[in-house]
């Protein structure tokens, strides 16, 4: 064959393709020449790759969607060209339409231009190698049944504590404080309760480091002890726990411990690793030594931020203020928050005006895990946002610009959460062999019954742990530890409250209650089916001779022919030699002359590249597709 036909079959000009083939060391000197059979396979193949190659290398960047418009300025051709290229596909465009990725990619490659989304700012922002890594303060959630003394004991720390060192600037609310011991400071969340706790870790902002768990010695263990404690538990944040209301005539300590250890939170001086400290709100007692060991936790737990990248923190409230505008509580996690940062915040942004920290002095700079009310930003943020230093106005407004075109985008799909059924996909994504459930149920005997019917369910494989368990009605805080968990929600013989119901809804969470327990662990039983590791049925597509190996830089090519069925690409392969499979691996690249191709159905020649280096003449690949089967129980 003369390099021109061969040209020709290429659709390039013979100058082309010499100038290719010098590029690729094949020594042809006119488009006279003549190349043999094989040599010209060859050549189809490296130019195809040569192609590829330089389509890869040839990056442009853009933002998706794009419109046929913006893309038509980047790609530097007419729109009508890439209009005229659409309808060829079937696709009637108008000039202000958006493409998707997919669309623009395909126009692009075309061009043999590769499209590229833009990386998103924000997450090189935040992906910094640590610089200056210190000590930090901790941060403290208090935690408990109502009424047992969480507000008090905030309240008294923060006024003895704060007004002690008051310079004359009033004390202000704005969702924590700050303290200063001579063995270090400490930072309190001034909403005290696991509904925001969890809430927020919903969110994704997990900030509590510590959980003081309040109980008040002349109640006991109450429903929602238990409930905080397993919220923390989930959360992994380590408990300690105040007795409170010791004051009290009919306060009773041992009481109230064995109640603790009925719930596993066994005192140290029960035989426990649980540290627990008697105090009274009322009158002081205790609550220094609470302090104290609240920073001996501290210390073990090692807390550091980095004071040098940029500033990271999350919103702890936000409100309009009349004269001031958008004014932002936020509790800093890493860097120093300076006046004049530019800073994202949830769908806003803006340029630091002020910093105000929680006695109102103005501040110069605001440190990990320090609260600061921030002044500034274009909008009110909603609480658990996460809030970050940029370097421009720009980069500001790119990833704020972008956000709000993510939601545009998501809001046609429904939010998906732990549903049953799907459990099986999820679990496989995330190689999790764990089944979290959250369940109550109309009485302690029953509970219980369930309890131990559904823990017995488990195997070796799979394993089911109920995070949270209790007696009455689906409430709003199950939900919100189930989002936050990815856990599922069961009642048994209980109602959900209005407000959980909505609010399940509109988080994409589901509920399932039952009348019959023989439902319940039916349910159960499938989701574990889905759980378990999967049963692999093999499916024969079809069988290829290579009936010729051509080495390419890249590897081999196996110019192959379909005897049996099809072959497809990136499916299952075997390679047979004689009686011996020799590789098994998928079908990396399949080929029709130099195109790229799907499939290549029986008695068609094609081009085969396994990941695999000694490919024969004589040797079979067999393609495959793999099927998962469920597993019973
Ligand atoms: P919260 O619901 O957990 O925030 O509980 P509060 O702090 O609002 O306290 C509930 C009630 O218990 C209030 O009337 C407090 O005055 C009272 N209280 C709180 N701590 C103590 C204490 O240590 N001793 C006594 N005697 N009463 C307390
Ligand atoms: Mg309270």
């Amino acid at each position: 064959m003369r390099i021109h036909e061969l040209a020709k079959q290429l659709e390039m000009t013979s100058k082309e393709l010499i100038e290719r083939l010098q590029k690729l060391n094949f020594p042809v000197k006119s488009h006279m020449s003549v190349v043999d059979e094989e040599s010209a396979e060859i050549i189809k193949h490296e130019i195809a790759d040569l192609e590829n190659k330089e389509i890869k290398e040839n990056v442009v960047e853009v933002d998706f969607p794009i419109t046929v418009k913006d893309l038509a300025v980047k790609l530097d051709k007419k729109p009508s060209e890439i209009l005229k290229f659409l309808l060829n596909k079937g696709k009637f465009c108008t000039i202000n339409q958006n493409l998707n990725d997919e669309l623009a990619k395909e126009v692009a490659y075309c061009y043999k231009i590769n499209l590229r989304e833009k990386p998103l700012k924000e997450e090189q922002i935040l992906a910094v190698e640590p610089k200056d890594l210190r000590k930090r303060g901790p941060v403290v959630t208090l935690m408990g049944h109502i009424d047992h003394g969480k507000t008090s004991i905030l309240d008294h720390i923060r006024k003895s504590r704060i007004a002690q060192k008051e310079t004359g600037g009033i004390t202000q609310h704005i969702g924590a404080y700050r303290i200063e011991l001579d063995k270090g400071g400490i930072t309190f969340l001034d909403t005290p309760g696991h509904e925001t706790f969890t809430a927020m870790r919903a969110r994704g902002a997990n900030i509590t480091d510590i959980v003081v768990l309040v109980v008040a010695a002349d109640d006991g263990v109450k429903p929602q002890t238990q409930e905080a404690c397993d919220h923390a538990k989930e959360a992994g944040v380590p408990i300690i726990v105040a007795i409170n209301k010791i004051d009290k005539s009919n306060a009773d300590v041992d009481m109230t411990k064995q109640h603790l250890s009925k719930i596993k939170l066994v005192p140290e001086d029960w035989g426990g690793d649980i540290v627990t400290v008697k105090v009274s709100a009322k009158t002081g007692e205790g609550i220094d030594e609470l302090l104290e060991i609240i920073l001996i936790q501290a210390d073990l737990m090692e807390l550091k931020a980095d004071y040098l990248r940029p500033a990271v923190g999350v919103v702890v409230e936000a409100r309009l203020s009349k004269g001031k505008g958008p004014l932002v509580s936020v509790l800093l996690q890493e860097g120093k928050l300076k006046k004049a940062d530019f800073c994202v915040c949830g769908l806003y942004w803006g340029r630091v005006k002020a910093i105000y920290d929680d006695r109102n002095n103005f501040l110069v700079e605001c440190l990990p895990s320090y609260p600061a009310e921030i002044l500034g930003l274009n909008g009110v943020p909603n609480p658990g946002d996460k809030f970050f230093v940029v370097p421009d106005e720009n980069t500001a407004k790119e990833i704020v610009r972008r956000r709000k075109q993510e939601i545009e985008r998501k809001k046609v799909v429904a939010p998906v959460h732990m549903k049953l059924e799907d459990l099986y996909a999820k679990v496989k994504e995330d190689k999790l062999k764990k089944l979290k459930v959250i369940l109550k149920a109309d009485v302690g005997g029953t509970l219980e019954a369930v309890e131990s019917a559904l823990e017995k369910m488990g195997t070796s494989e799979v394993k089911i742990e109920i995070i949270h368990k209790g007696v009455g009605s689906l409430l709003s805080s199950d939900v919100l530890l189930a989002e936050a968990s990815d856990a599922v929600l069961v009642g048994f013989k209980v109602g959900i409250e209005a407000n959980a119901r909505d609010f399940a809804k509109a988080k994409g969470i589901e509920i399932r209650t039952y009348q019959i327990v023989y439902e319940l662990i039916d349910d159960i039983k499938l989701a574990l089916e889905g759980l378990l590791t999967p049963v692999i049925k093999r499916i024969f597509l079809g069988r290829a001779l290579v009936k010729k190996a051509f080495k390419l830089s890249r590897g081999i090519v196996a110019g192959c022919v379909v005897e049996k069925g099809k072959i497809q690409r990136g499916v299952h392969s075997e390679l047979t030699r004689g009686k011996d499979v020799i590789f098994k691996g998928k079908i990396s690249s399949l080929k029709r002359f130099k195109d790229d191709v799907k499939e290549v159905v029986e008695g068609m020649e094609c081009g085969i590249t396994l990941d695999y280096k000694d490919v024969m003449e004589g040797d079979y690949i067999d393609a495959f597709l793999e099927e998962t089967v469920e597993r019973k129980l």
